[in-house]
């Protein structure tokens, strides 16, 4: 008989890996962390080798998208420290998930115990004086019922994994504004990182590749004016010598990235505006002003500039210089998560390990 299980990950030790010439996502460090949702209360937390896992094919996770995920960095910034960025705030977002998609919320004790563990069982991926490098975490949780009819789990499974990530030297994307599909609504689930989210996004991120984008602009779902965000980025404009982006809103994702920019460019002394973008609005800027910048902010890439932005059949191209406000900001975040300046505003989580 054929097998239709999975193959098992390869693993590949902290000490063989190949840390200069990776791809992202897909080696996993060796441990898991992991907790049950049982009977109505999380259960048996632990840390386990790093393994496939083994459920029902009736789990409802593959068939209605009880799924939510969480993506967050951890830094070594010295021999024996690890800094987790931003946990509490990670926290109250996955919870924030969780409630919309009626999945029971993560105590913030079993976060960051999880959290913890896994740093320590894994800290080998962050090797001493790899100043680019960085752990990259994802909890997620899905459910486990194993029933085909439609219905909330009964049970669920916490599990963090984590993956090495450098910063690779980010080539300005080109992107296009979209006005057909929508990646979420007013009232959706926009604002949690849902599965199905990503799954929506994939054929109209295809049809923009295949036009030669890199990535979507996405506007609102209901008149296509207004700019939303990226694909896994909140969207971001430098100009007139001020941060612009859109409010957050039930379709718009919470990034902390967005939020942790937003608060450097107060305490730059740079004027923040969170207001509502319309497409029309960028493309008049970009037709008269030399210097505007416009870029994606994420954990993963922190800054992604936007070298062109394809509007009603118009390519605008932004600034991307070496004079860019955006690369100044990522740099001062780069440092405060790296214990280079001083964490003012209660950003870092140290673990020693
Ligand atoms: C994760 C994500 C972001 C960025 O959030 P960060 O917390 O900064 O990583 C923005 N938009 C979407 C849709 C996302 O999934």
């Amino acid at each position: 008989m054929t097998s239709l299980t999975t193959p098992q990950t390869i693993l590949t030790s902290a000490e063989e890996f190949d840390f200069e010439n990776f791809t992202f996502g897909s080696t996993p460090t060796d441990h898991l962390f992991f907790a049950n949702y049982d009977n109505g209360s999380w259960c048996n937390p632990r840390v386990e080798e790093f393994s496939n896992l083994s459920l029902s094919p009736f789990s409802l996770c593959f068939h209605y998208g009880q799924t939510v995920f969480e993506g967050m960095k951890a830094y070594r910034i010295s021999e024996g420290t690890i800094n987790i960025f931003r946990p509490d705030r990670h926290l109250a977002r996955m919870n924030r998930s969780l409630a919309r998609m009626c999945m029971p919320e993560i105590p913030k004790d079993l976060f960051l115990t999880g959290l913890e563990a896994i740093v320590k069982a894994d800290h080998s991926w962050l090797p001493d004086g790899k100043d680019k490098l960085a752990l990259y975490i994802r909890p997620f949780v899905i459910a486990t019922e194993p029933r085909l009819g439609v219905k909330v789990s009964d049970t669920f499974l916490f599990c963090i994994a984590c993956t090495p990530i450098t910063q690779y030297y980010n080539k300005p994307l080109r992107v296009k504004v979209e006005t057909e599909f929508s990646r979420s609504s007013e009232g959706g689930v926009g604002y949690a990182k849902c599965g199905g989210n990503y799954g929506g996004a994939f054929y109209p991120t295809y049809l923009a590749n295949q036009q030669g984008f890199d990535q979507i602009i996405w506007t609102d779902a209901s008149t296509h004016k207004f700019l939303e965000e990226a694909g896994t980025m909140n969207i971001m404009v430098i100009a007139d010598g001020k941060l612009l982006t859109p409010p957050l809103s039930s379709s718009i994702l919470d990034g902390v990235t967005r939020n942790s920019l937003i608060q450097l460019c107060r305490d730059l002394g740079i004027l923040v505006e969170e207001r509502r973008i319309s497409v029309a609005e960028l493309a008049n800027t970009l037709a008269h002003n030399e210097h505007v910048e416009v870029f994606g902010a994420g954990t993963a890439a922190i800054v992604s500039p936007i070298a062109s932005i394809h509007i009603d059949g118009v390519d605008y191209h932004p600034y991307t210089g070496v004079n860019a406000v955006m690369y100044h900001l990522k740099n001062e975040l780069e440092k405060i998560r790296r214990g280079r300046k001083p964490d003012t505003h209660g950003w870092n989580y140290l673990v020693n390990i």
